[in-house]
């Protein structure tokens, strides 16, 4: 008994030791992920930078380029010139490192925690290019569109399953749901329908970039859990919409991109779309 419980407790040292590790390894993800955002040239493509003041150029000194506490060393400002460093910046840090940590603790290390960095860095990319852009660029929802089938299908063809899927293990027309490759076709085409048709009745504020996000967090956490995915973002944007216009922040017809509200949604399914359909389904 003894035993068992020294090892139980030797286990747990290890767990939280490696979650700090994930937590790190986010946080310096996260920084890399900003040192992108931040070389998006005006035409909207890519030239890496040295980590540098978007104003007066000026680089950034090494103990300004730690993630996370870079930004508060220099009090959320260039030291140079004043110029505000954008919040997006630690917010990044903080959600990449979190995200790892919390990815880690649920899953564990499997190939499942591998898929799900990559979609989670997917999604964050997503959302700051809506965020501060405007724009769901293509060479990044295609390609990720792509992973998200061919994952699909490696994961039917070595009957594993994926722990935040619906594994339905019935038979009859419930059978289809013993088959995640079919199962994330049903989520992309119901996501990417459900959206298309959002955008036809309100010709404009949602583009073709929100439809194929859609079918993107279809494809990847499948049929049914996309409906909880697109249920969450909507109820978000919903939210955020109208706490925006009675605060008076924003005006009716200013443009609110949906993206991020899409891939905050999508994340939070990942992490636990099944717990939230179970306890739903229990309500009613
Ligand atoms: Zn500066």
């Amino acid at each position: 008994m003894v035993w068992v419980n020294r090892n139980t407790f030797v286990d747990s040292i290890i767990t939280a030791f490696t979650g700090c590790l994930f937590l790190l390894l986010g946080l310096v993800w996260g920084a890399v992920l900003n040192r992108l955002a931040g070389s998006v040239t005006e035409e909207g493509g890519i030239r890496l930078r040295a980590p540098a003041c978007a104003k007066c150029l000026a680089r950034r000194g090494p103990k300004y380029q730690i993630p996370l506490i870079g930004y508060f060393a220099a009090g959320g400002r260039c030291p140079d010139c004043g110029e505000a460093i954008p919040v997006r910046v630690p917010v990044v840090e903080a959600v990449m490192g979190i995200l790892f940590a919390a990815l880690y603790l649920k899953y564990g290390l499997s190939w499942t925690l591998l898929i799900l960095l990559i979609y989670a860095t997917v999604l964050i990319i997503l959302f700051v290019t809506d965020f501060e852009h405007f724009m769901l660029p293509n060479v990044i929802t295609w390609p990720a569109m792509l992973l998200a089938a061919l994952v699909a299908l490696a994961v039917t063809l070595a009957h594993y399953s994926l722990p935040w899927s619906l594994y339905y293990g019935g038979s009859g027309f419930m059978a289809v749901f013993n088959n995640f490759l079919l199962c994330a076709l049903a989520g992309g085409a119901c996501g990417a329908l459900l959206l298309l048709l959002v955008v036809v009745l309100s010709r404009g504020g949602m583009g073709m970039g929100d439809v194929l996000l859609a079918g993107l967090l279809g494809l990847m956490v499948g049929f049914p859990l996309v409906f909880i995915a697109l249920f969450l973002s909507i109820m978000a944007g919903g939210i955020v919409a109208a706490a925006l216009l009675i605060s008076g922040r924003k005006q009716r017809k200013e443009m609110l991109p949906f993206g991020p509200f899409l891939c905050t949604g999508g994340m939070v399914t990942l992490l636990w779309g099944k717990e939230l359909l179970g306890w739903y389904l229990g309500l009613i």
